[in-house]
C-alpha cells in the first residue's frame, strides 16, 4: 500500500459521511464531490516542483515560489467530471483532457470511446479524475493511454477505492500514487463498491 494515501482530514471523512447517505440529493452530492476534490487535491499535489521567484510588495521584494509544471487534469467521463471543477478553482492554468471508457459486456474489458489527446503531450503532469476506483480496470487503461501520449508524471485522485481496483492498479502501474478519501471492504458481484455510495455519476446527474 505504499502508494496509496487515504485521506485522514475530518472535513473529509465529515463530506464523505454525507455523500454516501443515501438521502443526499443530486445538487448537494454534486456541491459535496467538488469540495472533497478540492481537499484532495491539495493533499495530492504536495509534492509539486516550485521554482524561486522574487515578487515586489508595497514594502520590500519577497521570496517566493511559482509552479513549473504543466498540468493536465483527466475525468474519466462520466463520473470524473464532477471533480474537475473544484480543483480548477485551485489549478485555473491546467488544461482538461477528457477520456471515454466503457466495459465491453463480453470480455468485461475496458474499451475507449472517446479520446482527443494530440499526438505530443502538451502537459508534463497528468491527475487522473474517477471517484470510484471500483475494479480498476478503466483506471489502468487511462495510465496506459497517458503513458503511451508520452506523459512521465500520472497520479490517480478519486474519493472511494476498492481493494480490488488498488491491488490492480499497484500491478500494472505501482508508481502511480493513489489519492483517496476513503478505502472500503468489496466490490459485489455487480462491480459496485460496498459500502460505498452507489452509482457515482447517477447521484450526480440524478440519473439513478
Ligand atoms: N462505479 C460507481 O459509480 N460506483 C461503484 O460502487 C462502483 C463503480
Amino acid at each position: 500500500m505504499s502508494n496509496v494515501f487515504p485521506s485522514s482530514h475530518p472535513l473529509v471523512a465529515h463530506k464523505v459521511t454525507l455523500l454516501r447517505d443515501i438521502a443526499t440529493e443530486p445538487k448537494k452530492f454534486r456541491g459535496l464531490i467538488r469540495e472533497i476534490s478540492a481537499l484532495l487535491i491539495y493533499e495530492a499535489t504536495a509534492d509539486l516542483l516550485v521554482q524561486s521567484k522574487n515578487v515586489q510588495t508595497p514594502l520590500d521584494i519577497a521570496q517566493g515560489a511559482e509552479l513549473v509544471e504543466k498540468f493536465g487534469l483527466v475525468p474519466i467521463l462520466r463520473a470524473g467530471l464532477g471533480m474537475v471543477e473544484g480543483i480548477w478553482e485551485l489549478m485555473p492554468s491546467a488544461e482538461v483532457w477528457h477520456i471515454g471508457l466503457y466495459r465491453d459486456e463480453r470480455t468485461l474489458k475496458p474499451v475507449e470511446y472517446y479520446n482527443k489527446l494530440p499526438i505530443e503531450p502538451t502537459v508534463s503532469v497528468c491527475i487522473i479524475l474517477d471517484p470510484m476506483l471500483a475494479t480498476g480496470g478503466s483506471a489502468v487503461a487511462t495510465v496506459d493511454i497517458l503513458k503511451r501520449w508520452g506523459v512521465k508524471k500520472i497520479k490517480y485522485v478519486g474519493i472511494i477505492g476498492a481493494p480490488e481496483g488498488i491491488k490492480l492498479m499497484q500491478q500494472n502501474h505501482p508508481e502511480v500514487p493513489i489519492h483517496l478519501a476513503a478505502i472500503d471492504n468489496h466490490l459485489n458481484e455487480h462491480g459496485y463498491i460496498i459500502p460505498g455510495l452507489g452509482d457515482a455519476g447517477d447521484r450526480q446527474f440524478g440519473t439513478g
